[in-house]
């Protein structure tokens, strides 16, 4: 017997409809591209997506046509994150600091017939524009602009393709499993794999998000994701914002920490999401013209473990809860959040800190399993270590042209993630399989010594790797950015590692360096720091 309810399709354009319908007056602050900030709301996001949608149609583009966007955080953007798959086509996000090979890949491989650009990058397209076989138009995301028409000839202008679309048009009925959005991975080795989401998975990722003791976005939030749109949908936080109708705050391209905390001061923002990076930014800016950061009351820290001392600084300067959240763009990104149980509230302060360090528990949704060598489970003993897999309503099935047998072992997502898990389901990640480092048979945690690091004042940066040794095949050292106007030396950087972890696990050096390598979202490429400085301590004494 089959219950008796309805089913309605879970579409990106029910999102919209929703935040037209019953916050239509909630407000969007977008810093435009080439400066000053622009009002809108809601309710003329919604009217410019269906008329974007219209327009899309009237361009003759297919049903499921790539529409790429290489652009910033605003509101064109947001417009294009309903229109074009409310309209049946697929956004299709690309990350601007790829390498233009890549992004002549990642174009071709999507075969993208429509891309929109922010005016920064007109000269990043008009480099490689010859190399893109399947492209068919280019549309400028601002009002008519000469000096961009030069470069780009046949350039669409956003603004005239709104206005040639129908106010009036109604959203599409489709199958809730129809692909909705596609995001490449960052590749660190080999070339990216496209991540292609459906209306379904991202409708009930929403949900996911929302939920209380994930990031609870609330109808009286105001949101600031300075996660780019281009990095798993901003990590899903604009579809989520249309479900709950809070208000946002579109950074544009200025992510410095002054331009940031301007607007989290001046529009009152309550949420801000991003990498750990940021925030250091953000932080430094605070402290140097003494901005209490008065409205904000939780921070989303994601992408890369957050260093525990930055939730320090978050709670008690600044009086910020920080959720620290784990994810990938294969998982949409919502993976785990940490929020407390019940049964925390009783154990003493210090402790319900350091519970909060870690990656925290998967949400309604996710699965997440650790399992050894052989594919075994392992224990949830908070101790024991193993490949992190997932499975869920919102994780991969396959990668863009690829098949379900080449992506899952056993109907699992291998995440490519060392972690342990305790008894509540609390997973802390050590490193990313590759990055681990084996030293005589034990693993040890670059992500652990990289914590306790980065909390050294005279350190501005800092990254851990295993360098090969002639007797326990790898060591880890210290690979180190001095901060400004410090010169410390190697023992007193060491120190910090003294009683934070057994002494076998302290770096046996330090090497500075002027700046971490680092791939287009932001992550160190230990690959590169291996080959730079894997051999330092060949030849050594022992
Ligand atoms: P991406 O697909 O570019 O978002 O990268 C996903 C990877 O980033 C994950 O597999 C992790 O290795 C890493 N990552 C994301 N969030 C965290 C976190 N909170 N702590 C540690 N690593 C993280």
């Amino acid at each position: 017997m089959l219950g008796q309810m309805m089913t309605q399709p879970l579409l990106i354009s029910t999102l919209i409809t929703h935040a037209e319908r019953y916050h239509s007056e909630s407000e969007i602050f977008s810093v435009n591209t080439g400066g000053g900030v622009e009002e809108t709301t809601w309710g003329q996001v919604a009217q410019n997506a269906r008329r974007l949608a219209s327009a899309l149609g009237k361009l003759g583009l297919d049903a499921q046509a790539r529409c790429g966007t290489i652009a910033w955080n605003n509101r064109r953007h947001l417009e294009i994150y309903f229109g074009a798959p409310g309209g049946g086509f697929v956004c299709h996000t690309i990350n601007p600091r790829l390498f233009p090979e890549q992004l002549v890949y990642i174009l071709n491989h999507a075969e993208d017939k429509v891309l929109f650009i922010d005016k920064t990058f007109v000269p990043l397209v008009a480099a490689v524009r010859d190399k893109l076989e399947h492209l068919e138009h280019i549309v400028l995301m601002e009002g008519s602009d000469s000096e961009a028409a030069e470069k780009l000839p046949g350039l669409i202008f956003y603004d005239d393709l709104i206005a040639s679309g129908d106010p009036d048009y109604t959203w599409p009925e489709m199958d809730e499993l129809t692909a909705s959005s596609l995001c490449y991975t960052s590749g660190t080795t080999g070339n990216p794999k496209g991540v292609l989401y459906s209306h379904r998975s991202t409708v009930l990722h929403s949900f996911g998000v929302n939920m209380a003791d994930s990031l609870g976005i609330a109808a009286t939030d105001v949101v600031l994701p300075v996660v780019p749109m281009f990095h798993v949908n901003a990590w899903g936080s604009p579809y989520a914002c249309a479900m709950s109708g809070a208000r946002m705050v579109m950074p544009g391209p200025g992510l410095d920490g002054a331009s940031l905390v301007g607007l989290l001061d001046k529009y009152k923002v309550t949420i801000a999401l991003g990498v750990p990076t940021i925030w250091l930014g953000l932080l430094g800016e605070a402290k140097k013209i003494g901005s209490k950061l008065e409205s904000l009351q939780r921070t989303v820290v994601g992408g890369s473990a957050c260093p525990p001392s930055m939730i320090t600084t978050f709670r008690e300067e600044y009086g910020v809860d920080t959720i620290h959240a784990w994810g990938m763009t294969e998982m949409s990104p919502l993976g785990s959040v940490n929020q407390p149980l019940a049964k925390h509230r009783e154990l003493p302060i210090e402790e319900q800190h350091r519970l909060r360090e870690n990656q925290g528990r998967p949400v309604f949704g996710v699965e997440l399993e650790i399992l050894d060598d052989e594919g075994k489970p392992l224990p949830h003993d908070g101790v024991a270590q193993g490949d992190l897999v997932t499975r869920g309503h919102w994780i991969l099935d396959s990668y863009f042209r690829s098949t379900t047998e080449e992506t899952l072992s056993n109907g699992w997502f291998d995440t490519g993630d060392v972690a342990t898990m305790d008894p509540d389901g609390y997973v802390t990640i050590k490193d990313r399989s590759k990055d681990i480092i084996k030293s005589g048979g034990e693993w040890i945690s670059s992500v652990e010594l990289e914590n306790i690091a980065i909390a050294h004042p005279k350190l501005a940066d800092a990254a851990v790797i295993g360098a090969r040794h002639e007797k326990w095949d790898e060591r880890p050292i210290l690979v180190a950015v001095k901060a400004e106007g410090e010169d410390p030396s190697e023992a007193e950087i060491l120190s910090i590692f003294d009683d934070k972890i057994a002494k076998w696990q302290i770096p046996d050096c330090v090497v500075f360096t002027d700046v971490l390598p680092r791939n287009a979202t932001g992550k160190v490429l230990k690959r590169n720091l291996r080959e730079a400085f894997g051999e330092v301590l060949i030849g050594q004494a022992s």
